[in-house]
């Protein structure tokens, strides 16, 4: 009665970090195309807590001995403090924001490169094909 009662709740506890789980990847990915350090920083820790949260269950089920448990909860939990320093270290030193910046500019480029560019017949440097003269030596530019 009582596995009955710890397995219908580990369902549900494992529904719960999931489902938010999935939600947050959906707009994170719309963010950061690729896979960012941070990205999986979250994910580790989402397992740290999760393996935390088992750990628990497991011991309040009596599954295992206070001994064992408080010697694999003081790791684990060592484990947790270590992702969420580095976790903390990234946001802190804004380097989320520069990793959105160099994405966003880094398809910002690609596109640049696709598109068509007014090479200027005087200097040679690239102007946006809307611009009527040349942004660097003011030369008339051909279209
Ligand atoms: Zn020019």
């Amino acid at each position: 009665m009582v596995y009955l009662f710890c397995g219908i709740l580990s369902g549900a506890i494992l529904a719960a970090i999931c489902i938010p789980l999935f939600r947050r990847d959906d707009t994170l990915e719309s963010t950061i195309i690729e896979e960012t350090e941070w990205d999986l920083l979250q994910r580790k820790k989402d397992v740290v807590l999760g393996n935390i949260q088992d750990l628990d269950f497991e011991y309040k089920c009596g599954k295992l001995s206070e001994e064992d448990y408080q010697k694999i909860r003081g790791e684990m939990s060592a484990e947790a403090a270590v992702v969420f320093q580095e976790i903390d270290s990234i946001e802190s030193s804004k380097d989320l924001d520069a990793l959105i910046r160099r994405e966003v500019s880094a398809r910002k480029n690609k596109t640049k490169t696709g598109s068509p560019t007014a090479v200027c017949p005087s200097c040679r440097a690239q102007n946006s094909p809307t611009n009527k003269f040349c942004a660097e030596c003011g030369a008339k530019l051909k279209h």
